[in-house]
């Protein structure tokens, strides 16, 4: 099988729910708090295994007790943890405070994430060569990214690069990605082109095949998705309509799922309903990776 290695982000979501916002300097009793495994990095590894994909993980947790729990977080669904670093650091942690409308306020402490540097991925050279597609997103520091866009590019590995947070890149950097898959604001901070809807999306997705890249997805959210590569192929993907609880995590669903799903040389269309309809069912679910579903369950939704 091809085998898809994640190379970003693990953390943990500390969640706690407030009757409303606190005020600078203010103090608040919470409601309740939760700890969710999360991190973009981890999240996409953990849809793309679930989807049916060979999937190694390559990431940073600190000499914690909370990298402790991450670890045995991915055990316990089934994936290796032997590429995923201890730093003597503290872990990854975002600490996520949501009022009762849903609004909410977010405190990333990136801790070991921000310490995964090239040196440390020398010694994994061989999974990462040896892997068909790379997965990478914006979590880590942008030189190890920008190392493994370089090299996975050398040796012709696919590229698949979910620019969250988005930063201004180089532009000579997008002629090595395969793949770009991004949300709407990302894709306005990345082209300045203001992003509403399909048409200013499509104009969006044409900046960024200008730049190089081979192959754009911009994601609307509940609108659905778009898809235009180089040869001119352009299919636009409704979202399904479902009842939506919780969005958290739609967007790495979607990435992870698409990104097995076009591994395995499916037809374009055909991995982008797979993506949307996994990414569907996750927003019907609470959480971030409990909300993720297997391969069964997607199929299922599309029979
Ligand atoms: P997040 O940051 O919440 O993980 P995102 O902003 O990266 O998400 P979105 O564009 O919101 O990504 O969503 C990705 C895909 O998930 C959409 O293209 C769509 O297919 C699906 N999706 C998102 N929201 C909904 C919804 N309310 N109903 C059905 N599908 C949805």
């Amino acid at each position: 099988m091809r085998r898809i290695t994640v190379i970003g982000s693990i953390n943990m979501d500390i969640v706690t729910h407030v009757p409303r916002l606190p005020l600078p300097g203010e103090t608040l009793k919470g409601l309740k708090t939760a700890y969710n495994p999360g991190g973009k990095g981890a999240n996409q590894a953990i849809a793309a295994f679930l989807a049916g994909g060979s999937v190694t993980m390559i990431g940073a947790v600190g000499e914690d007790e909370i990298g402790q729990k991450l670890l045995v977080n991915f055990q316990s669904m089934g994936l290796d943890t032997s590429n995923i670093l201890t730093k003597k650091d503290q872990s990854g942690i975002a600490f996520i405070t949501v009022d009762l409308s849903g609004e909410n306020q977010i405190v990333l402490s990136e801790g070991s994430n921000a310490k995964l540097f090239k040196q440390d991925l020398l010694k994994l050279s061989e999974v990462i060569k040896t892997s068909h597609t790379i997965l990478l997103q914006n979590e880590i520091p942008w030189e190890t990214t920008r190392y493994l866009i370089e090299l996975a590019h050398s040796v012709g590995i696919r590229v698949v690069l979910n620019p969250a947070p988005a930063i201004a890149m180089e532009e000579n950097i997008l002629r090595h990605i395969d793949v770009l898959i991004l949300n709407e604001t990302e894709a306005e901070t990345i082209t300045d082109f203001k992003v509403l809807d399909e048409p200013t999306a499509r104009k969006a997705a044409e900046k960024l095949l200008d730049s190089g890249v081979r192959e754009v997805i911009i994601t609307l959210g509940e609108k659905g998705s778009l898809y235009l590569d180089q040869n001119g192929e352009y299919i636009f993907t409704s979202a399904y309509c479902v009842e939506a609880v919780d969005t958290t995590a739609a967007g790495d669903t979607f990435i992870g799922v698409f990104t097995v799903t076009s591994a395995m040389n499916l037809p374009k269309q055909d991995c982008l309903r797979f993506a949307s309809a996994a990414a569907a069912i996750s927003v019907t679910r609470n959480g971030a990776q409990g909300s993720i579903p297997h391969r069964e369950e997607i199929e299922l939704f599309l029979k």
